[in-house]
């Protein structure tokens, strides 16, 4: 069988796999990506993933680039503030709350949340368009062996591939890490996020708001309005046990819970569409990058739904390999060693803080929530604080 030549192969086609095939197959790389997932017509629940995903504006930039954008617009909703609440009392409802705004920064918002259901199908129609971008869908990475001169991929359909540079971004049981023989650090917090979507009486304003109790925080991020309703994206973090109990409830008595959870915020929410339940995990690859090979978004870094970091950290990674690629030879030492360095410090940063944030949110004891209590209302009382903390939070640095 012959084999066929590529400047890059990427393992992966999620959102980061197809974005990062997009942004290169863009500025003139040829690019193939594979994913086993079926091709999108072939796939029974259009809205089977419940996910959103909050992408803030660096990462909106990229999708501007290549030409995504405006796709993507018409099932976005806007997201101006995030709210950040301490729900930790005895009684059930907000002790402290700080609101970081975009407008304190000079943005008119921090970015948009799309359902990741829009998202990944409006993402494979897109990058069929590319000339220089072969997407095979349905298609698996089985087998690869890297050299310092190249990299030799095969797939499991027999296919043979050689490519100067891979990209890894099969996810967070990566395969591709895996045969490079890189170790990864995995935390478990004995805790599962609930995912699903909701109605609610009042508007959400374009805030997001997550509300931080013992089990874990309950975010509520903004949908667009859908036959005269407004909307919301929930991820409900709670204990393993807790959530099992909560997801044999019926819809109608998660809708009690979840109202009450919410501390009545947005009024009476009623589930819609059903729910699902995600591990919350924090992993992290001990090296970014192998031979003719760089890892990006969960391939590389886990972190739990907080802050909406997990998919932006990814785009940074993208961002990063473009411009390693762009100083240096596409997949030379050189250009995975400046990927590599450019990386890991705002990954592990971006992770300690979900880290912090989460753990805080976890606690059982009454003093640690007041303490929690106590950072919020500091953080809302100095404005540099928490104007860094919007920067910080949105990769602007
Ligand atoms: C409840 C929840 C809410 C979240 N909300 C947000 C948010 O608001 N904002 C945010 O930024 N992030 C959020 N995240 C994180 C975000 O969803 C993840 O970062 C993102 O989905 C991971 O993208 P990925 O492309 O790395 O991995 P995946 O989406 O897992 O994609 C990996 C792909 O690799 C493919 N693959 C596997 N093996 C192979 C192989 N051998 N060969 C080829 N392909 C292969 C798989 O089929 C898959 O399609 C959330 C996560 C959770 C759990």
């Amino acid at each position: 069988m012959t084999v066929e030549k590529t400047d890059i192969l990427v393992a992966g086609g999620g959102v980061a796999g197809l974005m990062a095939a997009m942004s290169f197959a863009q500025i003139g790389y040829s690019v193939i990506c594979v994913d086993p997932s079926p091709p999108v017509s072939d796939r029974g629940d259009e809205r089977a993933d419940l996910r959103s995903t909050a992408f803030l504006m660096p990462a909106v930039e990229m999708m501007q680039e290549v030409a995504l954008w405006p796709l993507l617009a018409p099932h976005a909703a806007e997201l101006r503030v995030m709210r950040l609440c301490d729900s930790g009392g005895v009684e059930n409802g907000i002790r402290e709350q700080v609101d970081f705004d975009a407008a304190e920064i000079g943005y008119e918002r921090f970015g948009w949340n799309i359902p990741n259901w829009a998202l990944r199908d409006t993402m494979i129609g897109h990058a069929e368009r590319f000339e220089t971008l072969d997407l095979r869908m349905g298609r698996a990475v089985k087998s690869m062996l890297a050299r310092t001169n190249a990299a030799r991929i095969t797939l499991d359909d027999g296919a043979r591939i050689e490519a100067k540079l891979v990209i890894a971004a099969d996810g967070r049981n990566s395969l591709i890490r895996e045969i490079l023989d890189i170790p990864s650090r995995t935390t478990r917090y004995g805790q599962k996020g609930i995912v699903f979507a909701a109605r609610h009486p009042e508007p959400h304003d374009g805030i997001s708001t997550e509300l931080h109790r013992t089990g874990g925080p309950f975010t509520l991020v903004p949908l667009p309005d859908e036959g005269g309703a407004h909307r919301s994206a929930i991820v409900w973090m709670e204990t393993g046990p807790n959530v099992a109990d909560l997801m044999a409830l019926d819809d109608d008595a998660f809708s009690a819970a979840a109202t009450q959870r919410s501390c009545n915020i947005l009024g009476p929410l009623q589930v819609e569409g059903g729910r699902r339940s995600w591990p919350i995990i924090s992993q992290q690859a001990e090296s970014l990058i192998g031979a003719r090979t760089a890892l990006i978004a969960e391939a590389a870094h886990v972190m739990p739904p907080i802050g909406a970091q997990g998919l932006n950290t990814s785009f940074a990674d993208i961002r990063a390999l473009i411009d390693a690629a762009g100083r240096n030879g596409i997949g030379s030492e050189q250009m995975l060693d400046d990927y590599a360095q450019a990386r890991q410090r705002d990954i592990t940063l971006r992770e300690r803080g979900v880290e912090v944030l989460n753990r805080a949110a976890l606690t059982d004891a009454q003093p640690l929530r007041d303490l929690r209590r106590s950072g919020l209302r500091l953080l809302g009382g100095l404005a540099p604080l928490r104007h860094a903390a919007i920067r910080r939070g949105m990769g602007l640095g």
